[in-house]
Order: structure tokens, then C-alpha cells, then sequence
């Protein structure tokens, strides 16, 4: 339908980028990316009228995003080429043709296109042999000054490579080792972007030590040594134990970053700078705050004691705590069982049990309902009627 609707003004429409590579190698992708010769607003609105949906415009970048009811989303651009004020800065955008736009891209992998007008439906535009590419597992940049363009690539990059299992061909590798202290006058919300999908995929270690490989690692902590093991072991917690949580929205990225820095004395505040959120903010704030606690909480013997001080704490922040201090196993395990403990703590009563026990509302409340949740962890209590008689 889409293509039809290209086809009445006489537009060329192309889906492009990730969601190509992405059906060559037979991944789903929910982001589709459409681009028309065209005015990209204007047929965006197109689609709102004749399919339903809103469009939502980004004049200064000549984009839209039509929203489909069905929830489906669309981002369509115009044909166009991308130039930077200076290196590391945002681009700016003028029209232009299908190749100009493919070859501003970051890869040959993600610099494809599918045509979707009707009479060329599913033709495969592929100037730079990104087809070829995929097929032998290779991340091509597509002009030497990639890199230098938009430093952010090397960790795009070292993102795919690690995904799909591809590596980066030697040219590339080397530019981007040439280009890699670029880094450093990159935007810190940027950097932050890509760093926090990287951190987020499949395999953070892997993905820090190629970063430590092309030496970007100094240019973004300062130092080119870091403590892999410390990493790993954060890794494995995070296996183990973030998969039982309730939440599982966690920040552990940004944990990341927290064990590089803290390589470079005492300079963890400095991950606040890549923090996108308050979350990423709230974690990097309570291993702080844990690092310079009197760690008291370790010697406590029962669960209950430990929710006492940690209760608060997020289980990030907690297992960020262990692999940065290296804890001994018996620690280690004792905060391991403390978390996994704490996930599984029932409601066994609310505010309103209290009133009934007229109980008056205010600070007590929050007091009382702790305590029931520490005895419920030393097995003190088990249900409500337990809980009812020990208020
Ligand atoms: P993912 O599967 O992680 O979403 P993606 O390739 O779809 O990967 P996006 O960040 O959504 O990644 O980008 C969409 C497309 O925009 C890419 O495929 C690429 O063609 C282009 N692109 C994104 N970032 C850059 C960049 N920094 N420089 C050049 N092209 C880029």
C-alpha cells in the first residue's frame, strides 16, 4: 500500500538501512526506515490520510514519523546528503539523491536499500557491496573519513561486529585505530547513546575489550588499562540474578562505565557526564555511596539485617558493589542470596491493614512495612496473619 501511494506522486520509495541487512540475514527488525525521492514530509502525511495514523514532522531534519493506529511506526526521510559543521557535530541536511544519502551511512551493511514503488517491488540497491559484505561476515566503512566524521561509528562498529559476529576489514580497523581519539570532542549524550546499545547487547565484555583493541578505551576514561576480570564477574551477576527481578528495565550499562572509571582514581563521578537518565544517575550515585559506606551490611548474618541497610539499593548498584570490591565468595554469596531473596518478598500487607490496625498514617507506616519485610526474609514470618500479629 505504501508503494502504491509513492506510486500516485510519482515518488521512488525505498525501505533502508538496518531493516535491509537485517532481511538479508534473516533477523527481525521492528524499525523500518522508508526513503523517497521525494518530500519525505509531505508524503508522510500522505500515508496519515490515506492509511489513518499521525505524522509527527522534524522540519530541520526534513524527516517524519508516521504513526500507523495498529502501532506500526515509520520514520521517513528525503533522499539527501548529510555534512558536518566540524567533526563530531550533528549533521545538517540538504536534499539530495538515494546514493548521496547511502553513502553518508556508517557501513556497506547498512548502506542498502529496497525499492517498494509496485512495478520494482523488492529490488535490492546496493552500490557499495554490502550484499557481498554481509556474506563474508565483513563491517566496511564506506570513505576513508568516516570516522573522523562521526567517531561515534567506531563504537556502531564494534557493535555489529560483536552481534553478528562479523569483524571489521583491516582498512577499517586501521582507521578507525587512526581516528579513534576523534572521540574526545564528540558530544557526551552521543557517545552515551551508542555506548549505552553496545553495553546493552549480548556481549559488553567482548565489546569493551575491542574498544580496549583500537584504543578508543583511553580517549573515553583516560586510561588504557582496565580490569576485564572485574567485568566479567559483573557480567556473570548480572546473568545470574537480573533475570529473576520483577523490573528488568535495569541500567546494568551504565555499571559499565562505572568499573572503567573506576580504574582512574576515584574519577567514577565522571560517568554522571554519560548518564541519560535519572535511573543511569540513581545507580551510579548508590555504588558510589555503597564504595564509601562503612560496608557494615557485610558482616550482618541474617537477610533480614542486610534488607535493614540494602533495601533501598538497586540490584545493579549492589552487583556493580561486588565486582568493583572483588568481594570474597562468602560475602559475594551472602549478597547473592540477600537479591535473589529479595525478589520473591510478597505484599503480605498494605497501608490500608494498617489503618484497620489503627495504626495512625505517617513515617511509622514505611517502618512497620519493613520490618515485616526483613522477618519475612528470616523466615520469622509466612503470611499474613503472621504479619498482622507481629504489628
Ligand atoms: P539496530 O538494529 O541496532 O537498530 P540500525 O542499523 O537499525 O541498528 P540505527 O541506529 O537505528 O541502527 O540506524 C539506522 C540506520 O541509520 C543505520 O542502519 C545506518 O544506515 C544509519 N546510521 C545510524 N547511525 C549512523 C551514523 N552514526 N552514521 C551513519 N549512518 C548511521
Amino acid at each position: 500500500q505504501i508503494g502504491k501511494l509513492a506510486d500516485q506522486i510519482n515518488y521512488s520509495a525505498y525501505i533502508i538501512g538496518g531493516i535491509v541487512r537485517d532481511l538479508i540475514i534473516g533477523r527481525t527488525n521492528e524499525d523500518i526506515d522508508i526513503v523517497v525521492e521525494g518530500n519525505g514530509i509531505d508524503f508522510a502525511n500522505l500515508l496519515a490520510e490515506n492509511l489513518g495514523g499521525t505524522v509527527r514532522c522534524h522540519e530541520k531534519f526534513a524527516t517524519a514519523t508516521w504513526k500507523h493506529p495498529s502501532r506500526l511506526k515509520i520514520d521517513i526521510t528525503s533522499a539527501r546528503t548529510e555534512y558536518y559543521d566540524y567533526p563530531a557535530a550533528l549533521p545538517n541536511v540538504e536534499m539530495s539523491s538515494l546514493k548521496e544519502d547511502l553513502f553518508r551511512r556508517d557501513f556497506t551493511i547498512n548502506a542498502m536499500a529496497i525499492q517498494i514503488n509496485e512495478d520494482h517491488f523488492g529490488k535490492l540497491i546496493d552500490y557499495f557491496h554490502g550484499f557481498n559484505d554481509i556474506k563474508q561476515n565483513k563491517i566496511k566503512v564506506l570513505y576513508n573519513l568516516s570516522f573522523v566524521e562521526d567517531p561515534t561509528r567506531i563504537l556502531r562498529a564494534v557493535r555489529f561486529e560483536q552481534r553478528f559476529n562479523f569483524k571489521m576489514d583491516q582498512q577499517t580497523f586501521d582507521l578507525a585505530m587512526i581516528s579513534a581519539d576523534k572521540i574526545a570532542s564528540t558530544s557526551k549524550p552521543r557517545i552515551a547513546h551508542e555506548l549505552s546499545i553496545l553495553l546493552k547487547e549480548k556481549h559488553p565484555v567482548e565489546s569493551l575489550v575491542r574498544l580496549g583493541e583500537i584504543g578508543i578505551i583511553r580517549y573515553l576514561i583516560g586510561t588504557h588499562s582496565f580490569n576485564v576480570q572485574k567485568l566479567k564477574t559483573f557480567k556473570s551477576l548480572v546473568d545470574e540474578i537480573v533475570p529473576l527481578q520483577q523490573n528488568q528495565n535495569s541500567e546494568t550499562w551504565v555499571c559499565y562505565l562505572v568499573i572503567l572509571f573506576s580504574e582512574t582514581e576515584n574519577e567514577i563521578e565522571l560517568v554522571k557526564d554519560y548518564c541519560l537518565n535519572n535511573e543511569s544517575l540513581k545507580v551510579t550515585d548508590q555504588i558510589v555511596e555503597l564504595l564509601d559506606d562503612n560496608q557494615n551490611f557485610l558482616k550482618e548474618d541474617t537477610l533480614g539485617a542486610i534488607h535493614h541497610s540494602l533495601k533501598n539499593y538497586q540490584t545493579e548498584s549492589i552487583i556493580c558493589y561486588i565486582a568493583l570490591m572483588q568481594l570474597q565468595e562468602c560475602f559475594a554469596n551472602k549478597l547473592k542470596k540477600y537479591l535473589q531473596n529479595r525478589t520473591q518478598i510478597p505484599k503480605l500487607i498494605d497501608g490500608n491493614d494498617l489503618l484497620n490496625l489503627n495504626i495512625e498514617k505517617g513515617p511509622l507506616f514505611a517502618k512497620i512495612l519493613l520490618e515485616i519485610e526483613c522477618a519475612y526474609l528470616n523466615q520469622e514470618i509466612h503470611s499474613k496473619e503472621d504479619a498482622i500479629s507481629k504489628v
